[in-house]
């Protein structure tokens, strides 16, 4: 999406003005012309939220909105390109598989699990809003365990034997539930734009429901980037560094992180 500023004119900038308006700033109206009086909204609207006030509406104070419910749908929303802002995110990915889905009581779980906790925030936020936006979708499954995805791909429901996307957290599946219950007969057209729009990766046909975080060729670096974090914190806990969140090191993740 492209950067909103002093002399920027068009529908983003009325969608921009809106929201100032709504967070109680004063823009100068909605008029599509991001003149002085809208800078100085976005100044302020910035300082409130210790931003960098410089009166540019980008990627910081975008996320900044969006936490506030600023609607991307008419823009498309930013996905991390350069090589930096994909390390990061991965390494927050891993922190928050070590902290957060390692400890989980549902780590282990054999079964379907909706439980969004588990999901890493961006998609988690992305999932719900979109559930929102279609009538009777819902979150199906957020987190997978190996067994389970073992499970599913001896079965032939799954092309993928372990370490799915699940299993990290970064993918969520979204299924429309009626009278009757669970169906995959539903919108999926709309469904599946709307991951696209929120910079989400939709994978073939086959996999209707399924939406995640990683293309699918920086899977193997997300789970090299995972597989250092848990080294890392398995050596803290002055437990056998491998690299795999078994049992133990389970066990060590919920002291180290005071997990309840
Ligand atoms: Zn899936």
């Amino acid at each position: 999406m492209r950067t909103l500023k002093k002399g920027s004119r068009g529908s983003d900038v009325r969608k921009w003005q809106s929201f100032l308006i709504k967070q109680g700033f004063k823009p100068g109206g909605v008029d599509g012309d991001f003149g002085q009086n809208t800078h100085n909204a976005t100044v302020a609207f910035q300082k409130k939220h210790g931003l960098e006030s410089d009166g540019m509406v980008g990627k910081n104070t975008f996320s900044k909105a969006a936490e506030l419910g600023y609607d991307y749908t008419l823009t498309k929303i930013i996905t991390p390109t350069s090589e930096k802002d994909i390390d990061k995110l991965f390494d927050n990915i891993a922190n928050h598989f070590c902290k957060v889905v390692v400890p989980s009581s549902d780590y282990f779980k054999n079964s379907i699990c909706s439980n969004s906790d588990l999901l890493y925030p961006s998609i988690r936020n992305k999932a719900e809003k979109i559930c929102k936006q279609v009538p009777n979708l819902h979150i199906f499954e957020t987190y997978r365990s190996n067994v389970r995805q073992l499970s599913l791909f001896k079965q032939g429901f799954s092309k993928c034997s372990q370490f799915g996307m699940h299993y990290y957290g970064v993918a969520v599946d979204l299924v429309f539930k009626d009278g009757k219950g669970w169906t995959w007969d539903g919108d999926y057209k709309t469904v599946r734009q709307l991951y696209k729009e929120n910079g989400l990766v939709v994978l073939g046909m086959w996999d209707l429901a399924h939406a995640q975080i990683p293309e699918v060729k920086q899977q193997t670096s997300l789970r090299n980037i995972v597989k250092q974090k848990i080294k890392y914190y398995q050596k803290k806990c002055g437990i056998a560094v491998d690299g795999d969140a078994g049992k133990n090191t389970q066990s060590a993740f919920r002291e180290l992180f005071k997990y309840s």
